[in-house]
């Protein structure tokens, strides 16, 4: 018993400090990606093509950190009631202008009255990460289509595309930290986005094809109707 308390506070410990350096590295990151953009409007093409490929990079580890700091501290995050409405509002904002830059159509149907309780923020990322990869998936004529069903006591929340689908084993290693197939992945994204849902009473299963696509079945207890 006294072993696992020391586990538990250690987990704390740690927890807290990763999310307090996340925090502090994240400045500095910004400020050398401002000098490094300032920089750009003078130099010559080779100079421009270095800074580029540094603003790149930079952007990497910031996308990192972001995901680890929400995966840091989930115990300080205050729990709300969700207007689904109103939250895939945001995420459509969002994600749209990353949709049409991939000439894809993405298509959000969720009705006005469903609510369930959760972290604002934290829910917008978990669905964020879904849909980015449904995106980043279709080619041509591509499409991410969200919709909801609705039951008595929960809701399915489904987002689908017509992207390039997966086999079996790449199925069974989603949500496993840096599993990735994408050059600049991160293959954090859907672990972060597991550990959400499960924080939020709900579930997270994927049907995929190769070749014909994938979606995502997500399940949260509805907290009202409105
Ligand atoms: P990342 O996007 O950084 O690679 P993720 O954790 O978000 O990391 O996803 C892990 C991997 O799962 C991706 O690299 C991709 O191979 C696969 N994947 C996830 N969603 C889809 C999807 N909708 N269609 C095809 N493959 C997907
Ligand atoms: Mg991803």
């Amino acid at each position: 018993f006294n072993n696992e308390l020391q586990r538990s506070e250690k987990m704390d410990m740690i927890s807290e400090l990763a999310a307090s350096v996340a925090h502090e590295v994240r400045n500095p990151l910004q400020v050398t990606r401002g000098f490094l953009q300032l920089t750009q409007m003078n130099t010559d093409d080779k100079g421009r093509e270095h800074l580029r490929m540094a603003l790149e990079e930079l952007d990497r580890a910031a996308n990192i950190i972001t995901d680890f700091l929400t995966f840091a501290k989930p115990q300080f995050e205050k729990t709300e009631t969700l207007n689904l409405y109103e939250e895939f509002q945001h995420i459509e904002n969002i994600m749209r202008p990353l949709a049409s830059l991939q000439g894809s159509v993405l298509q959000i149907q969720v009705p006005q009255h469903l609510q369930i309780r959760g972290n604002s923020s934290k829910f917008k990322q978990a669905c964020i990460n879904i849909i980015k990869n449904s995106i980043e998936a279709v080619h041509k004529e591509g499409y991410v289509r969200v919709w909801t069903i609705e039951h008595e006591n929960h809701i399915e929340l489904h987002i689908k595309d017509n992207g390039s689908g997966m086999t079996e084993e790449e199925l069974a290693r989603l949500g496993e930290p840096y599993f990735s197939n994408k050059t600049k992945g991160t293959g954090l994204g859907l672990m972060v986005t597991f550990r959400i849902i499960e924080a939020m009473d709900g579930s997270l299963e994927f049907c995929s094809k190769k070749g014909e696509g994938t979606e995502a079945i997500l399940t949260f207890p509805i907290a009202a109707r409105s």
